[in-house]
């Protein structure tokens, strides 16, 4: 039995239970409980403040977890990253009341820095031969210098819209995070086999995310400039429409490359484009 660490509420809850979900792991009963098992993986879950996941899983009281780079880095504990998982992307900023000229990384000497990420901020300012005071508070960090608790903040944003709501502009960021899937150092034979089922199906489902399904209808002199536009799996799959002269072709497309390329597509003739998504792609 794998046991895996995931955020009980919060914003990363959502995505955590769905990705498991995506990779057909069904949880019963998740709702007000501390830890449940799968129905059908052999895979225990703890539900946990996400603070207490990387110790958790360097302890080996977890086996796996998933929880943001931002908490991982801060809590400094020895886990390994096995995957990027895409979501709760989000950066560790510094923010200066709006007023306030910024000149760069030394304009923050001397001042009080309000931050939930005091190991992290700390390492930022030692980078750059600053020194300053940290007021370390848990929450609602933005609204410390309206209240003269600290001068400016070091807190996570993603929108920026909380930092402009309380009259706050970012100028230097510490970190880019999103979650990662992360293990503990000494998995044994077994774990480690489960680990790498779970991971498989976690790398299907991403690619799939970033991949659609296009079928399309051309007229068959046109066939060979469409193909040549379409990657593929391998080649597209070309098949005999009823009406004479015309072929249907289905291939899958990359997310990057897919408005390039449906415009190139029409261009060269062809008509009735569906796109559909993929649930799972294996390669
Ligand atoms: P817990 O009760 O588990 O300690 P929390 O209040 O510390 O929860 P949340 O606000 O739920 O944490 O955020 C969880 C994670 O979501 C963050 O650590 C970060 O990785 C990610 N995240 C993404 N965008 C944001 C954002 N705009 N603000 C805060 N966290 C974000
Ligand atoms: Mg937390």
């Amino acid at each position: 039995m794998l046991r895996i660490a995931i955020q009980k509420s919060g914003r990363l809850y959502e995505d955590s239970v769905q990705l498991l979900k995506e990779c057909g792991i069904d949880l019963r009963n998740v709702k007000d409980r501390l830890r449940t098992e799968a129905d059908n993986f052999p895979l225990e879950v703890f539900f946990l403040r996400d603070d207490d996941i990387p110790q958790y899983v360097e302890d080996g009281v977890a086996d796996i977890g998933i929880v943001g780079e931002n908490v991982l880095f801060e809590k400094n504990k020895q886990a390994e990253i096995v995957e990027k998982l895409g979501f709760g992307k989000c950066r560790l900023a510094v923010a200066i009341p709006r007023g306030l000229e910024y000149g760069g990384v030394t304009s923050l000497q001397g001042k009080r820095i309000a931050t939930s990420y005091p190991f992290l901020v700390n390492e930022f300012l030692k980078k750059n031969n600053v020194e300053a005071e940290i007021h370390e508070i848990s929450g609602s960090v933005e609204i410390a210098p309206g209240i003269g608790l600290a001068d400016v903040v070091a807190d996570l944003v993603s929108s920026g819209s909380t930092l402009f709501m309380n009259g706050l502009k970012e100028v230097e960021t510490i970190l880019q995070s999103q979650s990662v899937l992360i293990k503990n150092n000494q998995l044994d034979a077994a774990q480690q086999q489960l680990l790498d089922k779970l991971l498989f199906r976690i790398r299907a489902v991403k690619k799939a995310k970033r991949t659609k399904y296009v079928l399309l209808n051309a007229p068959n002199e046109k066939l060979k400039e469409i193909i040549a536009l379409l990657p593929g799996m391998k080649s597209p799959t070309v098949l005999p429409l009823a009406e004479q002269g015309w072929s249907s072709v289905h291939s899958v497309l990359s997310e990057d490359t897919f408005w390039d390329i449906i415009e190139q597509l029409k261009a060269a003739g062809a008509q009735g484009i569906l796109v559909v998504p993929i649930e799972k792609m294996i390669i």
